[in-house]
């Protein structure tokens, strides 16, 4: 992969630290975690979007877009950084917020990602729940290309081959940090949602024989469908950015098992995994995502399905403002 021959805007400066987890791996008396902090992207509060957002920016500005349009769930961490990075670059942003999750809780419909969506100066209009959400953006950017805007329209999650790039070099980064720290890495894990970071590391790290597993957490879909989304889009990056062959299926691995009652819906084990990583780390996961992919990393740990002798590196894939919007939940165990 040549990853130069495609447009990219620098937005944070890489790498983000590799960082050891010495009380939360002696606490659980399990294996050596670390922690790859790409919520440490600078953009607003960062996160795991900034990275696709080198590439999708890139391509909006190479393309003389003026405009760019999104959408994801109310509490989504990839608006709130898609609206940082068009305000960053002086162009205008339109998203679309849908109702995913069914709550009248106000804290979760205006605080966190609301108030920062609100506060950086995006237009913004709401959908209803099980809304065809990337139709519903074509949509918005047609509407925009109408009244004589140029718009960029960037898929959820910023999960197509563009955005999926920024992974694929977040696994070059990976691997040379730890090469140059004399770290071997057995295990990476994380969350996976619309698939774009799964299938961009799968797909990077395949393409460099890094021959290290990557186990993605799942927050929404069944572990099938979960492994058919990451698997196809790591065979489009991977021929997007040149690679011959594809991406094995085996090599794409998702454990669905942590979801709870559904996406963005509170878990007893996210509540445990962000509270661990607060008292014991100083690390703030968020509720959606990292929250709950850390507990399934401390559960598989706990289980022994992740066995003491591994070198595991966990991706914080960032979100710490949607904390604000389960105040109300975190509020409840400080209670208890
Ligand atoms: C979007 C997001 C994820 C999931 O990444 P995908 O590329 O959508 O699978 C994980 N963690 C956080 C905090 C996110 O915002």
């Amino acid at each position: 992969m040549h990853l130069a021959r495609f447009p990219r805007i620098r937005l944070f400066p890489a790498p983000t630290p590799l960082e050891k987890l010495t009380n939360l791996s002696r606490f659980l008396g399990g294996p050596e975690i670390w922690i790859k902090r790409d919520d440490c992207t600078v953009v607003a509060s960062g996160g795991n979007k900034v990275r696709k957002l080198e590439f999708l920016a890139g391509e909006a500005v190479a393309q003389g877009a003026d405009t760019l349009v999104t959408q994801g769930a109310v509490q989504s961490n990839h608006v709130r950084q898609t609206i940082a990075v068009a305000a960053k670059l002086g162009m205008a942003c339109a998203v679309l917020l849908e109702h995913r999750v069914e709550t009248n809780d106000p804290a979760y419909l205006t605080s966190g990602n609301v108030l920062l969506d609100r506060l950086m100066g995006a237009a913004i209009e709401y959908r209803p729940g099980g809304t065809d959400m990337n139709a519903a953006a074509i949509a918005k950017g047609e509407e925009l290309r109408a009244a004589g805007a140029k718009p960029y329209v960037i898929p959820g999650g910023g999960s197509n081959r563009v955005g999926a790039l920024g992974y694929m070099s977040c696994a070059q980064e990976l691997m040379q940090q730890a090469d140059e720290m004399g770290l071997t890495i057995d295990l990476l894990v994380h969350a996976t949602g619309s698939a774009g970071t799964q299938a961009g590391l799968v797909a990077g790290l395949h393409g460099i024989n890094a021959g290290v597993r990557v186990l993605g957490i799942g927050v929404r879909a069944p572990k099938a469908a979960q492994e058919a989304n990451v698997h196809r889009l790591a065979n489009e990056v991977a021929e997007y950015a040149g690679m011959r062959g594809g991406v094995p299926r085996e090599a794409v691995e998702a454990n669905c098992d942590y979801v709870g009652p559904g996406y963005g819906q509170p878990t007893e084990g996210m509540r445990e995994a962000v509270s661990l990583l607060a008292r014991l780390e100083g690390v703030l996961l968020d509720p959606v995502y990292s929250g709950k992919g850390m507990a399934g990393l401390i559960d598989l740990i706990r289980k022994g399905v992740i066995g003491a002798g591994q070198r595991v590196v966990f991706l914080h894939t960032g979100g710490s403002v949607g904390l604000y919007g389960y105040q109300g939940f975190f509020e409840q165990g400080f209670a208890a």
